[in-house]
């Protein structure tokens, strides 16, 4: 296997791919309450079109593969596809993102096919509250969803946040408390100006997230669950399980980044923040050439930006929603 590196030194061994743009949520930072146009399903990728992507990826020198969405449970099939990637050799990593929804129905299928880890979407405990952010979805499903991961073995069960400052800011402390008597890791984002919900008033910085929860007790540093993603993490005393903070914006980890992101259409976005991305279509279609899917990964590499401008912003992107990119 190949080591895939950018022009700033960073090994990049991380592919999140979007496996459809739709979602059966709409979260206020993250869709509009219309929803979005719908991609036509002729344009998404077939999941031997992506398996091809990640299998030349592997050989590149990538070993993390998370499926991420809209919302990756309602694409038809999804274990087909888990069981395909998972039968790749040298995959080292394979997880999914989701908003749980569905999960209780899933979780098991999805383990046997051989889903390893699992991060769920949780932004609130309180039933009304999470009506109100996701406009149609009910926190009892996502918290049935968390049981059944659990129940499975999916190992580490990852809740992410987003904190919000009036919306969900007063309820850290009872969201930190998950990590004590389960093996739950509960991940404070910042909010992320993508999107055009996002202002600097909603933005609650990391070091006012990790503050805030200090109401919990001492937080030690710890490795965290494993993963490879750019939280700082801490654990209570005796805690099952454990806190991460991603400081997306005021804490930028560009230095660090590591990752790629695959669309649902088969652009590869060399960077989170920017629209910018390589097609990987034309070596796709009408046959799949795996020579020229190699060149094009590589100049997605090639094309990764030092950094973010995230930090500079006072207003979210309006021209692009987190939804089709996959977080
Ligand atoms: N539907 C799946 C889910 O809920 O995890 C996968 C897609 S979702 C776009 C991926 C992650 O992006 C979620 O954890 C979501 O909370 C996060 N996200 C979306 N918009 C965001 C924003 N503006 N700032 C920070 N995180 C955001």
């Amino acid at each position: 296997m190949g080591a895939l590196c950018d022009r700033f030194g960073r090994r990049i061994e991380y592919l999140r791919i979007s496996v459809t743009d739709r979602c059966n949520l709409r979260c206020i930072y993250c869709l509009p309450a219309c929803g979005i146009k719908w991609l036509p399903r002729e344009e998404i990728l077939r999941f031997e079109e992506i398996r091809e992507i990640v299998r030349v990826g592997i050989a590149l020198g990538l070993t993390h593969v998370r499926l991420t969405g809209g919302e990756p449970l309602i694409r038809e099939g999804l274990a087909e596809l888990v069981q395909m990637l998972a039968a790749i050799p040298h995959l080292e990593d394979l997880s999914l993102s989701t908003n749980g929804v569905l999960l209780s129905r899933d979780a098991r299928t999805l383990a046997r096919a051989g889903l390893r880890r699992v991060n769920i979407s949780l932004d609130t405990l309180k039933a009304e509250r999470f009506h109100a952010i996701t406009r149609f979805g009910a926190v009892s499903d996502v918290q049935a969803g968390i049981e059944a991961a659990l129940e499975v073995g999916l190992d580490p069960v990852k809740l992410n946040v987003v904190v919000m400052r009036g919306i969900n800011d007063d309820e850290l402390v009872e969201l930190g408390r998950l990590t004590i008597d389960r093996p739950l890791h509960v991940r404070f984002i910042e909010l992320m100006p993508i999107g055009d919900f996002f202002s600097r008033e909603r933005l609650v910085p990391s070091e006012e997230i990790l503050a805030c929860l200090g109401a919990l007790g001492e937080l030690w540093p710890s490795s965290g669950p494993g993963g490879c993603g750019p939280a700082r993490t801490f654990a209570l005393d005796k805690a099952q399980g454990t806190i991460g903070i991603i400081g997306a914006v005021t804490q930028a980890f560009c230095a660090q980044c590591n990752r790629l992101r695959l669309t649902a259409t088969g652009q590869l976005r060399p960077c989170l923040d920017d629209t910018a991305a390589v097609d990987l279509k034309p070596a796709l279609r009408p046959a799949i050439d795996p020579g020229r899917l190699a060149e094009l990964v590589q100049q997605a590499v090639e094309a990764k930006p030092e950094q973010h401008s995230m930090a500079q912003r006072d207003a979210g992107t309006p021209r692009f929603c987190m939804a089709g990119v996959g977080g």
